[in-house]
């Protein structure tokens, strides 16, 4: 019997996110700060230790990796890092959330490594927003990379969009639109107050899932599905049976911690119990302490288990809570 890891509200953990890179080539302006600060390249794990924490969690019973960052396109060694992860015995999927800068470049690599599924995020389909919001993005580079993406054959494909208020929610129905075209899925995230920024204030530019929801109903009317990840999105399909698929990911509005079952792990090494808190383990300390040993890193992370909490809070009108940046939290 593989053993599990549960918690002590009896959820069973076994997916976890791992952010391979601190570092983007982006600075989507909800995500970071225009002059932000990146970690000295000896704090962030080297992909040995990510191989062997991600080693140690699939021998824990974890069945689904995602790799994310930062960029994760943009760590030397990530092609090799996803033939690696993909081939641990027990490992039924392996992802990657990506800003799809570089994937004309690796999308095939990937792909040959064992990646299964892909999610792009995209934001806006205007060149001149899509520089805006991303800061230093081309939104055309982006596309090419969607495109060629689409031809390798990925399990599946999915666009995240982030839509803030009075910059890109006028766009809601030219990205849904695009994804019916190209036959993608697509999520919108709910913007989370992760790291302080100064670009704009979240509590004036936070657009619910709901709200979202009714501007694409008003042309394209959706139907709820029963369907979930485990995680925080909830799908819809469309009314005229068309085949994409509309998640929303709304930490705000919809309490979903009682499924929770996922952990992070940050670039450098620490182990998050859960997204909206500071609950964590320093992984990284255990690895260096006992170099390619596996035992230790199983042991740290079945005692982290009891510190998973039962639930996140947000709180976009209180200062804010949660210092660590998405990037370096993995989102
Ligand atoms: N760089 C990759 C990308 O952009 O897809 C992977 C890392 S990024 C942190 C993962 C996802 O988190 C992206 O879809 C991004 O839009 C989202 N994200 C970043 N900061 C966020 C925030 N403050 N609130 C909600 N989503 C956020
Ligand atoms: Fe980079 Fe992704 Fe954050 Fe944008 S959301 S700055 S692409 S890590």
């Amino acid at each position: 019997m593989t053993e599990q890891l549960i918690d002590k509200f009896n959820r069973v953990v076994d997916y976890v996110r791992i952010s391979v890179t601190d570092r983007c080539d982006f600075r989507c302006v909800y995500c970071m700060a225009e002059d932000m600060v990146f970690a000295p390249r000896s704090e962030i794990l080297t992909l040995e230790e990510i191989q062997l924490i991600a080693q140690a969690f699939v021998e824990l019973g974890v069945s689904k990796i995602r790799l994310t960052g930062g960029e994760p396109l943009v760590r030397k060694g990530i092609t090799q890092l996803v033939a690696g992860v993909s081939q641990l015995p027990g490992l039924n999927e392996l992802n990657m959330t990506t800003n799809g800068s570089q994937l004309t470049q690796q999308a095939a690599a990937l792909k040959q490594g064992g990646l299964n599924r892909l999610n792009i995020s995209l934001d806006s389909l205007q060149p001149e927003k899509f520089k805006q919001l991303t800061r230093t993005g081309e939104l055309q580079t982006v596309l090419d990379g969607i495109l060629y993406a689409q031809a390798q054959g990925f399990d599946d494909i999915k666009i995240n969009s982030v839509i803030l208020k009075g910059r890109n929610d006028d766009e809601i129905l030219d990205l849904i639109e695009f994804i019916r075209a190209q036959q993608l899925g697509i999520s919108f995230i709910e913007e989370m107050p992760l790291g302080e920024i100064e670009e704009h204030d979240r509590a004036l530019t936070f657009m619910s899932s709901a709200e979202i929801r009714e501007i694409i109903a008003q042309k394209y009317p959706l139907v709820a599905s029963e369907e979930t990840s485990g995680g925080p999105s909830r799908y819809w399909h469309f009314a005229d049976g068309h085949n994409s698929r509309v998640g929303f990911i709304s930490p705000h509005s919809h309490n979903f911690c009682g499924e929770c079952n996922r952990v992070r792990i940050t670039a450098q090494g620490r182990l998050l119990l859960c997204l909206g808190n500071e609950h964590s383990i320093d992984l990284k300390t255990v690895v260096r302490h006992y170099p390619g040993e596996l035992e230790p890193v199983k042991q740290a992370i079945r005692e982290a288990m009891d510190l998973k909490p039962e639930r996140h809070h947000f709180d976009l009108g209180s200062e804010v809570q949660i210092l660590r940046f998405m990037n370096s939290t993995g989102g």
